[in-house]
Parts: structure tokens; sequence; C-alpha cells
């Protein structure tokens, strides 16, 4: 992606998983980056690394939780600031509870949405801030394939998922104006380190699941991570409001 070269993009939880994929395709294509995590450790050492792969880049950390909304406001300007714009967004913080509806506690819930739903709004705030004076960016904001059909048992990770699509429409339609586009990804089961270690502790079987997807496949955090390029891209300059989903065909 040529036109991304120079382009200042930060990533929330990109210290692994996802994240961390979309942080590195973004860096290796001479984007400037922001990890913001709650993870100190693994940022330090993703700064440390990737500093050193991609020397001619600014790569900076911020170990702030996506819902403190002061605290992402100022890691958000001063990363403008020291590079010069804000290009590009992308909600990528998740947290999950697996717990039949019927036992999950109120506290629980709320955790999962404080960081699912608000953290998507507080970041996607600030960041809209700085771009309305640019007049240009691009949010991206990462929904599930579980925000589109159900799954039992993950009752406050779906709504949140179905809550970030649909303010994704939203926030789109309001900002289209200020020249800010905003999108969401919907992974289906995507290859983590998360997904291997529930398959190690039995929880998950991966090949029921490939069975149950129509390509036959896992998602891989390259799929992810390329259709991420293509959304920042002005390859889809006209394309805003909308979920892409990213499935192997298991919603179709
Ligand atoms: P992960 O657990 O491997 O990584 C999540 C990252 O977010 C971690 O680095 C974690 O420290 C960070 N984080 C958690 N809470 C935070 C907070 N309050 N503030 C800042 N950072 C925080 O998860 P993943 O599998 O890479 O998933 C990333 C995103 O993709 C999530 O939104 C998830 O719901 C979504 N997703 C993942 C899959 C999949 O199969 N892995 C499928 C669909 C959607």
């Amino acid at each position: 992606c040529p036109d991304l070269r120079g382009k200042s993009v930060a990533v929330t939880g990109g210290a692994r998983g996802l994240g961390l994929a979309m942080v590195e395709a973004f860096a290796r294509n001479g984007c400037h980056v922001l990890l913001v995590d709650v993870d100190a450790a693994e940022l330090e050492r993703v700064q440390e690394h990737l500093s050193a792969e991609c020397p001619q880049q600014t790569v900076s950390v911020a170990a702030v939780s996506v819902a403190e909304a002061e605290a992402v406001a100022d890691a958000l300007a001063d990363f403008a600031e020291r590079t010069g714009s804000l290009d590009v967004l992308v909600n990528n913080a998740g947290i999950s509870a697996n717990v039949p509806s019927l036992d999950l506690d109120v506290d629980r819930w709320r955790r999962v949405i404080d960081v699912n739903l608000t953290g998507v709004f507080v970041c996607a705030q600030a960041a809209g801030r700085i771009m309305r004076t640019q007049g240009a960016g691009v949010v991206l904001n990462i929904s599930s394939m579980y925000g589109v059909v159900s799954a039992a048992e993950r009752a406050s990770y779906c709504a949140s998922k179905a809550a970030v699509a649909s303010l994704t429409k939203v926030l789109a339609v309001e900002w289209a104006a200020h020249g800010i586009r905003v999108n969401a990804i919907g992974p289906g089961y995507v290859e983590t380190d998360l997904l291997s270690s529930l398959a190690e502790q039995g929880r998950l079987d991966l090949d029921v699941l490939r069975r149950r997807t129509p390509s036959g496949r896992l998602g891989s955090t390259g799929d992810i991570a390329q259709l991420a390029l293509f959304l920042s891209s002005a390859a889809s300059a006209n394309i805003t409001g909308q979920v892409v989903v990213s499935d192997g065909g298991w919603t179709a």
C-alpha cells in the first residue's frame, strides 16, 4: 500500500494477537505506529523489536486502558503532535466472558461492555476530534462475526460486537462530512495464540471449527491485517459505514 507510507496509525490492543499483526503490517508498509494496550511488558518488548526493524519510523506505546477516556485522548494527541497527524485508528482491544447467561454476573457483563463498546466509543471520539481538524482520517473497529450471528454463553461479547457494528454506521454517517471514514471488520475464528491455547486446554476443537467453515480453514492474522490495510488506504476511499466480515463463509 504505497499511499500508507508515512501515515500515523494507532492500534488498541496492539501488544499481541490480531492487534500486533495489524501493527506489524502497518509498520512494514512505512507507517508510524502507536500501540495502546494494558500489557506494559509486552508493549516494551514489541516496541524494542519493531523499532529495530523499522528504524525510520516512530514506534510509540501507551500503557493505558481503552476505557480511560482522558489517558487515551492524551496518548493520541501526543502521538499526533510528534508524528504530525493521526491518520488511522484501529479499535481492536477486546475481551470476552464465556459464561452461560443465567450465571453471568452484572459486573462481568459491565467489564466486557466497558472495554469492547465504551472503549471503542471513547477512542473513536478522541481520534475523531483530531481527524476533524485535519479534514481526513480513518477509524476501523474490530467487531466479530459474533456481532452478526449468535454464540451461546457469550451474551456480553455478542451484544458488544453487534453494538460496535451499529456505532460504526452512526459515526460513519456523522463524520463523512469531515472526511473521516469509519468501517468495521468482523473476523471469524482466527488462529491466534489465544485460540491455540484454548484448543490445548480442550476448551475448543479446531477441527470442528474448520469443518463448520465453508472454506474449510480458520482465518489467519494475515487475512485480517491485509483487510485492515485495504480499508485504511485510498483503495477503499468510497467505503464507509460497512462491516466487512472475514469468516470463510461461516455467516453466509
Ligand atoms: P487477544 O486477547 O490475543 O489480544 C487482545 C489485546 O487487547 C491484548 O494485548 C490485551 O492486553 C489488550 N487489551 C485487553 N483489554 C484492554 C484494555 N482495556 N485496554 C487496552 N488494551 C486491552 O485478542 P485477539 O484474539 O487478538 O482479538 C483482538 C480483537 O479481535 C478483539 O476485539 C476480539 O474480540 C476480535 N476478534 C478476535 C477473533 C479471534 O478469533 N481471535 C475473532 C473475532 C474477533
